[in-house]
């Protein structure tokens, strides 16, 4: 059985599945997205991408193509006619297709939307947080509207090419007063020397990761603490632990920023502790 996308309706075989050429995503970065973790076929912090997904689609001036229980469904079929269990699930909408112009469509435009999944085998990816991933760092160029989960990723896209070329697998940008804002395509955090979990604060330009909220519950109520402080790439180094969050990685241990190990340059168990008590909250309550 070969690979389904939904796109505007309908459900097609992946490798044909296509947009028009003026659509706005497409030519003019218009557009928002969002990805669920998958477990069991369910989608997990469902509540939270959603609500992301309207304030990121408001803040553009996009309506809703549908209500969130059509969505929910939507979602579903496509994880189901690609028969995922675990893995992910893409959506993305963009404000329609529209001769290009910068701005808005004079007559109003039908929201498109794409969605797609993948299947992550959980085995691959336990074998990899075992491990622990390398981050690198890289200047803060982004716009100052982070917290728009916009398609507009080039920056992200260059600086995560730069940490593959080095052997890493996530870029931690760094603002102008010398602090880690977040990554590529992750929130960052560490373990400081007092025993506090710390990760940016989000007057910040970083985006509201869903799991970052989600975790933060997780870590009041396994008894540690957590601040929002921010921390420069030194204090990472010089950290007890470090690890990224993401629908993606879930919750990552990092091993070295910038070539110099983290701690004993090993996942560190408090990561690994997060990492499992993310997966078993994120398991019981996937919808
Ligand atoms: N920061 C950026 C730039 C991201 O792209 C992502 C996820 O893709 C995150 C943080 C983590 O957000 P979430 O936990 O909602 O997936």
């Amino acid at each position: 059985m070969g690979r389904i996308a939904y796109v505007n309706g309908r459900y097609t075989p992946h490798a044909e599945a296509a947009v028009h050429i003026e659509d706005r995503g497409y030519q003019l970065a218009d557009a928002v997205y969002e990805v669920w973790a998958v477990f069991d076929g369910k989608l997990a912090d469902a509540e939270g991408h959603f609500a992301r997904l309207s304030r990121s689609l408001g803040e553009l001036r996009v309506p809703e193509p549908m209500s969130r229980a059509a969505l929910t469904v939507v979602l579903r079929e496509v994880l189901r006619r690609n028969r995922i269990r675990n893995g992910m699930v893409y959506l993305q909408v963009s404000r329609g297709v529209a001769p290009r112009d910068h701005a808005f469509p004079t007559a109003p435009v039908s929201p498109a939307v794409v969605v797609t999944a993948k299947a992550v085998d959980p085995a691959a990816a336990e074998a990899k947080a075992a491990k622990g991933v390398a981050v690198i760092t890289t200047p803060e160029n982004r716009w100052g509207r982070c917290d728009i989960k916009t398609v507009g990723l080039l920056p992200n896209v260059l600086a995560k090419q730069a940490a593959k070329e080095r052997g890493a697998a996530e870029a931690w940008f760094v603002d102008e007063m010398g602090l880690v804002t977040e990554g590529a395509s992750s929130n960052a955090w560490i373990l400081d020397r007092d025993g506090v979990l710390r990760t940016r604060d989000t007057n910040a330009n970083i985006l509201r990761g869903v799991t970052r909220l989600t975790l933060m519950d997780v870590i009041r109520e396994a008894g540690l603490t957590v601040s929002e402080k921010p921390f420069s790439p030194a204090e990472a180094i010089e950290a007890k632990e470090a690890f990224i969050t993401g629908a993606g990685s879930l919750v990552l241990p990092v091993v070295a920023v910038d070539g110099k190990p983290v701690g004993e340059g090993v996942p560190g168990p408090v990561a690994k502790r997060l990492r499992a008590l993310y997966i078993e909250r994120a398991k019981n309550t996937a919808v």
